[in-house]
């Protein structure tokens, strides 16, 4: 399953104009494989361990050949002024924590519906969507609420 979204997001990336190397392609697969929305600088210490020639420019390079290939996506943490990026070949929603900034995604929720509504009123070409869902993780409830 993870190998087939790898090569269908390889095409995808060349098909962008970016140019192809080990290490991108290393990233690439990372991301596929990651649940957890790492920064840069998460990405650049797990696979700097097993590529000691990785640089943290060539990781964000790379994020942005996958983002302007809309392959992966930037989530801010505007609390903590932190950058996450995330996989985004399967569409989804996240629910963020705004105390611990906990990212959790989201699949139950139709998103062709949402587009072609949303198209449908502003006679816009809806090209993607990003969608944020934001509050207190079970955690943070805990911490705040009780005594
Ligand atoms: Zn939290
Ligand atoms: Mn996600």
């Amino acid at each position: 399953m993870a190998e087939d979204n790898f090569e269908t997001a390889l095409t995808c990336l060349k098909k962008s104009g970016a140019k192809i190397t080990q290490q991108r392609k290393t990233i690439l697969k990372y991301l596929i494989n990651s649940h957890t929305h790492p920064t840069a600088r998460q990405i650049y210490n797990d696979l700097n361990q097993k590529d000691r020639s990785l640089s943290l420019a060539t990781v964000y390079n790379t994020l942005e050949a996958l983002i302007k290939a809309k392959l992966v996506i930037n989530i801010d943490d505007k609390k903590s002024n932190e950058h996450h990026f995330d996989y985004f070949g399967t569409p989804h929603y996240h629910i963020i924590c705004d105390r611990c900034g906990l990212i959790v995604d989201g699949h139950n929720f139709e998103f062709q519906d949402l587009l072609r509504q949303a198209a449908a009123e502003s006679n816009f070409l809806v090209r993607e969507a990003q969608i944020e869902v934001h509050g207190l993780c079970p955690n943070c409830q805990q911490a705040v609420y009780q005594k």
